[in-house]
C-alpha cells in the first residue's frame, strides 16, 4: 500500500469474510490466529489510518502477582550479598478481551517477593476497567504510590505494571514490544554477566572460560575484597585465561570507600578491565566524578537510578563514563524510554541491568545502545528462554515482550 491507508472498501472483505470469532490474522508466527475486540480496533487503524477510539482500548480488568523462589545455575557472591536463590516477583495483567500482559520483578529477598503480591493486587483494583494508555497508567500508578513514595520495592511494583501495560499494547496490535516501540529486530551484543562472584582466582578462571559458551565476547567479575592484592590476584587469573578479544568488566557493588577505590582504579588501569562498576556509594556522585576523572578505565553506575532525577544528577556531575538503567527501578518501559532519551543528550553508552528479556527490546530500541546484561536467572519458569547467538541476544519476534510462564514449573517453586 505504499504506505497509504486502505480504504475502507478494502477493509469490508476482511469483515465479511472473518469468521464470529473475528477477524482472521495469518501474521502472527505464521499460524492461523483471530483477532479479539480491542485488536481488531488495532487492524482497523492501521488498515483505514485513523487513530484507535478509547472505545476501541484494551481495557484492563486485572493485576495479580505470584511470588517464586528459583534455584540459580550459578550462585553469585557479591560484595554486599551472596545470592544462591532468585527470588522473582510475577506479574500478570489481563485486559477485558483476554490480552495477557506479563512483567518480573527481581526482588533480591523472599520476604520482599512474597510482601508485594498483595500490593500488586490493591493496584489492580484501582486500575481495573481503566484503558490500557501506558503514559495515563503510569501517572495513576505513581499518584497511587505518592503518599508511600515511589522507591525501593513499590518502584519495582510500579515498573514491573508498567511493563506488563506495554507488553499488552504491543500484543494487542500484534507487534513484538521492540517493533512498536519503533526499532527494527537485531540482535544485541550481551555479556555474560551469570556467576563469577567472589572466589578464589582459578575457580574465577575456571568459570569465565565456562561463561564464553554462546560465543559470548564478555564477561563480568565481581570485586570488592578488604585487600587489594587479593582482587587483583583474581583480576590476573581470569584476565589471563581469556583470550585477549574478551571484554572484562569488574563490579563492586558499592563496597570501596573513595580513598581505596582511587586506589584500586588506578591500579586497575593496568590490567586490561573493560569498565569498573560501583566502585564506591551508588549516589555519591562528587566523589565517583573524581574517580572517572583519575581513571583511565571507564566508569560504570546506573543501576541504581530510581526515576531521572538522580539519572540527571549524575550526568550532571559527570559521575561516570556510561550508563546503564535497570527496567524495575527507572519505571518500566515508560520510564527507560525517558532515562534512554536523556543520556543520548548527555551522551552517554547505555547498558542495561538484569531482565535481559525485556531489555533485550529495550535496547533494541535505544540509541547509544552498549551492552546487554544476561543472566539465565529467569529461565526456568519461561517457556522460551532469551536466545543466545554468537554472543548477541536474539531479540524474539513473538508479539510482545516475549515472557510466557511454565506454569507447572511456577507452581513447584512459589513462594507461599
Ligand atoms: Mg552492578
Amino acid at each position: 500500500m505504499n504506505g497509504q491507508p486502505w480504504p475502507a472498501t478494502a477493509i469490508n472483505p476482511l469483515l465479511t469474510n472473518g469468521s464470529e470469532r473475528g477477524i482472521l490474522d495469518r501474521s502472527i508466527n505464521n499460524q492461523p490466529c483471530f483477532l479479539r475486540g480491542s485488536q481488531q480496533g488495532a487492524l482497523l487503524a492501521v488498515l483505514t489510518g485513523k487513530p484507535m477510539t478509547h472505545s476501541e482500548m484494551p481495557v484492563l480488568r486485572s493485576l495479580a502477582a505470584t511470588a517464586v523462589k528459583l534455584p540459580m545455575n550459578r550462585p553469585l557472591g557479591t560484595s554486599a550479598k551472596s545470592i544462591e536463590e532468585a527470588c522473582l516477583l510475577l506479574v500478570d495483567l489481563l485486559t477485558e478481551d483476554g490480552i495477557e500482559g506479563r512483567a518480573y520483578a527481581f526482588c533480591y529477598q523472599p520476604s520482599i517477593a512474597r510482601s508485594l503480591v498483595p500490593i500488586v493486587a490493591e493496584l489492580g483494583e484501582q486500575l481495573a476497567g481503566k484503558p490500557l494508555v501506558p503514559l495515563d497508567l503510569a501517572q495513576a500508578v505513581s499518584r497511587y504510590f505518592r503518599l508511600p513514595g515511589v522507591a525501593g520495592p513499590l518502584a519495582m511494583v510500579a515498573s514491573s505494571v508498567d511493563t506488563a501495560v506495554w507488553d499488552a499494547r504491543a500484543k494487542s496490535v500484534g507487534m513484538p514490544l521492540a517493533v512498536y516501540l519503533g526499532a527494527n529486530l537485531q540482535p544485541i551484543p550481551a555479556y555474560n554477566s551469570n556467576g563469577l562472584g567472589l572466589m578464589p582466582p582459578e575457580a574465577a578462571a575456571d568459570e569465565a572460560e565456562a561463561l564464553l559458551a554462546g560465543g559470548f565476547g564478555a564477561v563480568k567479575l565481581r570485586l570488592g575484597r578488604s585487600h587489594l592484592e587479593h582482587d587483583l590476584a583474581t583480576v590476573r587469573a581470569v584476565r589471563h585465561r581469556l583470550p585477549d578479544s574478551v571484554r572484562l568488566m569488574v563490579d563492586f557493588n558499592q563496597a570501596l570507600t573513595f580513598s581505596d577505590a582511587m586506589q584500586y582504579a588506578m591500579a586497575l588501569d593496568n590490567e586490561g578491565i573493560y569498565w569498573i562498576e560501583e566502585p564506591i556509594r551508588h549516589d555519591d556522585y562528587r566523589h565517583m566524578a573524581l574517580i572517572a576523572q583519575a581513571a583511565r578505565t571507564p566508569i560504570q553506575i546506573g543501576e541504581n537510578f530510581t526515576g531521572l532525577p538522580p539519572m540527571v544528577a549524575a550526568l550532571e556531575a559527570s559521575a561516570s563514563d556510561y550508563v546503564m538503567l535497570d527496567l524495575d527501578r527507572i519505571g518500566g518501559v515508560t520510564g527507560w524510554q525517558r532515562a534512554a532519551g536523556l543520556a543520548a543528550a548527555y551522551y552517554r553508552e547505555v547498558s542495561s541491568h538484569l531482565f535481559p528479556e525485556v531489555s533485550a527490546h529495550l535496547m533494541a530500541a535505544t540509541p547509544g545502545r552498549h551492552w546487554l546484561e544476561y543472566v539465565d536467572w529467569a529461565a526456568p519458569i519461561l517457556q522460551e528462554p532469551l536466545h543466545i547467538k554468537n554472543g548477541a541476544a536474539i531479540v524474539p519476534d513473538r508479539p510482545g515482550n516475549g515472557l510466557a510462564w511454565k506454569n507447572d514449573v511456577v507452581a513447584r517453586y512459589r513462594l507461599v
